[in-house]
């Protein structure tokens, strides 16, 4: 689109693509803040089920009119209206926006010459989510400069991009054998990753399933884009971040999201608050709950935007944390029990069992609840946005994973970074108790020494000098390179 050469010139404009899911979303849009403290404009496109949530639940759009340089465009997920989404079969969402948002996006773009208006240049740059090669390809059959965001670890990447080895070596697919067994065709982490601890999308019977295709293609491919951006800290995930600097030399680590956008928001805006993209109503009166319990001594329970838990696991759960004995804080989504009508009703008897020294509700302002003094402990999903908001806040971690990534991240969290316990592959009230006890009483002060040290690690990491603060320096730097 062309303008007036001889006014101040359009600033490059970045357009941010997350795929539909809540910890996605999260992610990019802290990403899209960040470019415009930065100076540069951001199209933010997200799908209208996405963005109906948005504007139901959060007042992002209040927050991010701020700046001048960002707006929203929304396309559809190709679902039906009354799909449960990220409480249904996450297979569908990944098909749907391959066979119909796909083709939206290309008309999409196409028609709006890119998204140039009288005030914005057509996009200088596509930052996709790494899962959606369409907008990919359609990045590199235009010429636009293409960045990778990779929502996930660095160490599922890692162990993704070795897809290949992995299936040559006979290691997957997983049949449910030899699941103790190390795996030992991912360098660098020999020694402790067992084949239980690979992400689940292993756990298939044949070589040719689906999802295990999409994410062995989708991974390799990553190196054709320009560069890689991953939410995740060198002082974390260094000896993995440099294998695959080897593949992905462009490659910039600038995470804890969350931490880094609070940083620079204290530093350039004098303190502005960071707003919440849930897609769910935050229930508030957690934090006032918080507030009466002595410090250290909840232990936060929450699974995610995805996990669904069935009637027994939820008893299990229950059970265990009644019988540990500590203060709890549960978080349980309205769509994440699984089966019909009543089935997937909380149990009236764990809600009246709660009443004494826990506390439940559906969604949680989940960043403010790691941050307060009375939480001591986190039994989390491992989902990739709750272990780092957790490793930033210094909360030691008790892990059960579900799926994808989360069945590595959970291994890092024990054997590597030592924050924690992973429950993996089990669901019992005796162990549960245990490791609540152990979490939260008996090992204290081991977890707690190491998840402030991590800490410390993550704040120096978003602080100005720090590996993840010069990373985003350079990355927006590079940004506007491309329009020189
Ligand atoms: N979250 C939240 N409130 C809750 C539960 C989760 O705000 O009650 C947020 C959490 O802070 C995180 C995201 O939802 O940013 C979940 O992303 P994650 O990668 O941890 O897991 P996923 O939902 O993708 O499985």
């Amino acid at each position: 689109m062309d303008h007036d050469q001889s006014a101040t010139p359009l600033p490059p404009h970045v357009l941010v693509f997350p795929l539909p899911i809540q910890g996605h979303v999260n992610s990019m849009l802290k990403l899209a803040e960040l470019l415009c403290l930065g100076n540069l404009h951001v199209t933010m496109l997200v799908s209208e089920d996405n963005h109906a949530r948005l504007l139901r639940h959060t007042h992002i759009h209040s927050h991010l009119a701020r700046y001048p340089g960002f707006c929203f465009r929304t396309i559809p997920d190709g679902l039906p209206e009354d799909h449960p989404r990220a409480g249904g079969p996450l297979r569908e969402i990944f098909s749907s926006i391959k066979s119909i948002t796909g083709p939206l996006f290309r008309d999409m773009m196409i028609d709006t010459n890119c998204l140039g208006t009288e005030t914005r240049r057509p996009v200088t740059c596509i930052i996709a989510d790494g899962i959606l090669g369409f907008a990919g390809d359609f990045a590199i059959e235009r010429g636009i400069p293409l960045i990778y965001f990779r929502t996930a670890s660095a160490c599922s990447f890692w162990a993704f991009f070795c897809l290949p080895q992995l299936i040559e070596a006979d290691e997957i697919p997983l049949k449910g054998n030899g699941m103790d067994l190390l795996v030992k065709s991912i360098p660098g982490m020999e020694g402790f990753l067992r084949r239980r601890d690979l992400p689940s999308s292993c756990r298939v019977d044949e070589v040719n399933d689906s999802h295990l295709q999409l994410f062995k293609v989708q991974t390799r491919r990553t190196t054709r884009a320009q560069a890689v951006i991953k939410n995740t800290f060198d002082e974390l995930e260094g000896p993995i971040l440099s294998q695959v600097r080897a593949h992905c030399p462009n490659l910039f680590s600038i995470g804890p999201l969350h931490a880094h956008l609070k940083a620079r928001l204290a530093v350039e805006t004098n303190s502005s608050p960071n707003s919440s993209s849930s897609f769910w109503e935050e229930d508030r009166s957690c934090l006032t709950w918080l507030d009466s319990q002595p410090s250290k001594s909840v232990i936060y329970v929450s699974f995610g935007s995805i996990t669904v838990v069935t009637r027994d696991q939820l008893l299990e759960f229950w059970h265990g944390l009644v019988n540990s004995g500590q203060r709890f804080l549960w978080v349980m989504r309205p769509d994440s029990i699984a089966g019909k009508d009543e089935e997937s009703q909380i149990p009236i008897e764990l809600v009246e069992g709660m009443k004494e020294r826990g506390y439940m509700v559906g969604w949680a302002p989940q960043e403010e609840v790691l941050a307060h003094p009375s939480v001591g402990g986190f039994l989390t999903h491992s989902g990739w946005n709750s272990t780092l908001e957790s490793v930033a806040s210094g909360v030691p971690m008790i892990c059960w994973p579900y799926i994808a990534d989360q069945t590595i991240n959970s291994r890092f969290v024990s054997e590597v970074w030592k924050l924690g316990l992973d429950m993996k592959d089990t669901c019992d009230r005796v162990l549960i108790e245990k490791m609540v006890r152990d979490l939260m009483d008996v090992r204290k002060d081991e977890f707690q020494q190491q998840a402030n040290q991590m800490a410390k690690l993550a704040k120096e990491a978003v602080s100005e000098g720090g590996s993840s603060y010069s990373n985003l320096d350079r990355l927006i730097e590079y940004i506007k390179s491309m329009i020189e």
